[in-house]
């Protein structure tokens, strides 16, 4: 059962950690200093090929920095909220599922004063109600969004919000954790002044670190603003710089060094286009498939993203017999996060090829008709 690439038990179709290379994995084989030169300098590599990747044009990338944050996805959002939005700051959430609420979550926990405007969780936000809402309070000083809503799989229209957010002169904060990596978002362009990801998404590495791109002169005027000690990106930020790619606390050395192998073989797949192709390529052939198979989609087509897909249950289905009886066949799928409605979602980045998901259709054949 272990697949050749991947030295796994099982192919994890699920949104992240996911399945990994195994060059991915041997990188980890290394102890490493966190105070080591070498270390610190493969850190910084690390920090400059993903503004690389965030801005594609050269002579913009001096406006802005990264840094890297120990933790899952969710600490690095709560260090970003907790250390750009000041005291007399407010923060306007928009939410389409379970992330967004999660960032509104993280304010109320911090006391940050907030608003959301929540939508439907299968449809994209009305930009007119942002528009609206940007109007009628003008204590609002920024303005949260995610990217690809992981609970159903829609694509957000980051563009469309980012136009009005700027015509309002607010501070653009992207949870990109699902889709950063995995097809181009240029924060320049975007005009996105804080983008969060993580380590065990789109870039293929293993989890333990997430990261945010920011513009460098907002992030440098947030000194002492920070609401914990160590979730303070400011801090780390200026550690990074001034002591060239040292982390504040103990780094998750291990994880960094696979994500610097994974960072080296999406450049090998012929950077992130190569690789969007190849996720897009897994979803159409995933929901034509499965399709055919019975099982509805829950997101229109056009707002559908190539990195998870949320299938409705068909009438008489036991969830918990499929996915054991795909497990078996050494697929792991992801339940449903929707709140209305009975779904599960099959997730399409990771180390996974068009003939992986032709392998898993006929083993979602054979799980329907045991
Ligand atoms: C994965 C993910 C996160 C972070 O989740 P963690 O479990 O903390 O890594 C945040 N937002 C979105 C949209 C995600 O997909």
């Amino acid at each position: 059962m272990y697949s050749d690439k991947t030295d796994n038990a099982y192919i994890l179709l699920t949104p992240g950690p996911l399945t990994t290379s195994k060059t991915v994995k041997e990188a980890m084989l290394i102890d490493w200093c966190t105070w080591d030169q070498a270390y610190n300098a493969m850190v910084q590599s690390v920090r400059e090929k993903l503004v690389a990747l965030a801005v594609k044009k050269a002579e913009r990338r001096t406006d802005y920095t990264s840094v890297l944050m120990q933790g899952s996805g969710t600490f690095s959002v709560e260090a970003v909220l907790g250390t750009v939005i000041p005291d007399d700051g407010k923060l306007l959430v928009i939410s389409n599922g379970a992330y967004g609420q999660r960032i509104k979550n993280i304010a109320d926990r911090l006391n940050i004063h907030n608003v959301m405007l929540a939508f439907d969780e299968t449809k994209i936000p009305d930009v007119n109600k942002l528009a609206e809402t940007l109007e009628s309070d003008q204590a609002i000083t920024h303005v949260a969004v995610v990217h690809c809503e992981t609970t159903s799989g829609i694509l957000n229209p980051v563009e469309s919000i980012s136009g009005i957010v700027k015509q309002y002169d607010k501070t653009l904060i992207v949870d990109a954790m699902s889709s950063f990596g995995g097809m181009a978002i240029d924060v320049d362009e975007l005009q996105i002044d804080y983008l969060v990801s993580s380590a065990n998404k789109c870039i293929q590495g293993v989890p333990g670190f997430a990261f945010v791109i920011a513009r460098t002169e907002m992030l440098n005027s947030c000194e002492g603003q920070a609401r914990s000690l160590s979730l303070d990106l400011f801090s780390q930020w200026r550690e990074m710089e001034e002591i060239g790619g040292k982390w504040r606390f103990t780094s998750p050395t291990h994880t960094v060094y696979a994500f610097h192998q994974a960072l080296i073989e999406l450049e090998e797949e012929g950077g992130v286009n190569a690789r969007y192709a190849r996720y897009c390529k897994n979803q159409s052939v995933l929901s034509e498939g499965m399709a055919k198979l019975g099982f509805e989609t829950m997101i229109n087509k056009q707002h559908q993203s190539p990195f998870i897909t949320s299938f409705y249950y068909p009438e008489h289905f036991d969830f918990h017999q499929f996915y054991n009886r795909l497990k078996a066949q050494g697929f792991i799928i992801y339940p449903g996060k929707i709140s209305k409605c009975d779904s599960f979602r099959m997730g399409n980045i990771g180390e996974i090829y068009e003939n992986d998901i032709h392998r898993l259709l006929k083993a979602v054949a054979a799980a329907i008709t045991e």
